[in-house]
């Protein structure tokens, strides 16, 4: 357990908030203000000249020194993985890349309730080659009074779709109900039926362990700043599998940084991608913003790597889990089952509940709440997220307290 390594934030009082947030934007490592502080340093002293000299050897092979560390998180080479762009951006330029609907086979199939942004994503890719998203989106939801989605129901309708299906894009865990999905199960089923397969881990990186290489997808995307502790608007990561290193001639939308760095600079018309994800970047890379990650990866090298933080994070989880069962008038989204849960536990609220979060940031306890109407009347999901190299045992037996006080205020 790391967290002395962070800055806990704290309430008018001086003393910390119990923050069950880390799903949304992970807290600072308190390294972060140094590696910053460095390239500002850098910057000051040598202008253009930091990306080619300083510490380090310059900004130039600034995206190397991340790749092992991310690499070991999400099961990857290191040249498998970069960090660049953003999650949105990644998503797009994946699917430039993996998504190339041809004949019959031009289908995509998704989660139903996927994050907004990817949905607009999948949306706007389906139009721009010229097709419709209410036929050619597959979105697989729960069954009716579940709130889970069964692997056996994902691997049917993969393999349903079977020879129409042109990729398969799935979340590692869902953004709302917390689900962790069986990604070497779904993999599989893509790839069984010829389908491309690629993984959005805004919510799995940093928060469960993941074998990319060995799952056989074929591309993933992911956020920096949510277990990864990146800071706000963070650059992404993306990893693209070792099979499509050096393939030029892949479709891509390019760009200088994705260069091979030998003669980047020789300022050529020609483009030749550097080899691996590399490839992928667009831009020069944004140095102040990946800096903080340089203090956040090796931290979960430290505590044991994703393996140890897992067991961790299981017994908190599970704690959590099972003091929110035993609050009244409250329905749990996220499953029973250990193996499919990461850190958050996702739970509705009934009732016209607009000032919640701010009600329960007053009690300091800090956690995410979304109006919805899951059963035709008005009521809300909190998700609450015990992040393992930060949060404690204590911190979570001191949660329903907090909840039966701004839930029930009459009563207690
Ligand atoms: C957090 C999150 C995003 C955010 O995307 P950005 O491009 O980083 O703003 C997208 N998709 C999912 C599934 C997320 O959880």
């Amino acid at each position: 357990m790391l967290r002395h390594e962070f800055h806990i934030p704290e309430g008018p009082d001086g003393h910390p908030h119990l923050y069950f947030c880390g799903n949304s934007l992970g807290l600072q490592p308190r390294a972060a203000a140094d590696f910053l502080q460095r390239e500002l340093d850098s910057w000051r002293d040598r202008g253009v000249e930091g990306w080619w000299g300083g510490p380090e050897g310059g900004w130039l092979g600034y995206h190397r020194r991340l790749q092992e560390g991310l690499a070991a998180i999400v099961g990857a080479r290191p040249d498998e993985v970069v960090a660049a762009n953003a999650l949105t951006v990644n998503l797009h330029l994946m699917m430039v890349t993996f998504f190339r609907p041809q004949g019959q086979r031009r289908k995509i199939i998704m989660e139903r309730g996927a994050f907004p942004s990817d949905q607009h994503a999948v949306h706007s890719q389906l139009r721009y080659h010229g097709l419709d998203p209410e036929h050619d989106l597959i979105e697989v939801g729960p069954r009716p009074g579940q709130t889970t989605i069964d692997t056996a129901e994902i691997v049917a309708a993969i393999e349903s779709a079977g020879d129409e299906l042109a990729l398969v894009l799935w979340s590692g865990i869902q953004y709302y109900t917390g689900q962790f999905f069986d990604l070497p199960a779904i993999a599989a089923a893509g790839r069984g039926v010829g389908a491309t397969v690629g993984f959005d881990l805004a919510h799995a990186a940093g928060n469960v362990p993941l074998s990319l290489h060995d799952w056989d997808c074929d591309f993933a995307v992911w956020c920096n700043y949510k277990y990864l502790n990146g800071g706000p608007g963070a650059p992404g990561g993306l990893f693209v599998h070792e099979r499509y290193a050096d393939r030029p001639d892949l479709p891509r939308f390019a760009g200088w940084w994705g260069h091979r760095e030998s003669d980047r600079f020789l300022m050529k018309p020609e483009f030749h991608p550097a080899s691996g994800a590399a490839g992928w970047q667009l831009s020069t890379a944004p140095v102040l913003g990946l800096a903080p990650l340089l203090a956040s990866l090796p931290l979960f090298a430290r505590a044991g790597g994703m393996e140890a933080l897992r067991a961790r994070s299981r017994e908190l989880t599970a704690r959590l889990y099972a003091e929110l069962q035993a609050l009244s008038g409250v329905k749990l989204l996220t499953g029973s089952d250990p193996e499919q849960r990461g850190a958050q536990v996702s739970v509705y609220v009934p009732g016209h509940r607009p000032d919640l979060e701010r009600e329960l940031s007053a009690l300091g306890l800090i956690c995410d709440y979304r109006q919805d109407n899951l059963e035709g009347s008005a009521g809300g999901v909190l998700r609450l997220a015990p992040a393992p190299l930060y949060n404690t045992a204590e911190e979570v037996a001191r949660v329903p307290e907090l909840l039966e006080r701004a839930l029930h205020p009459i009563r207690s």
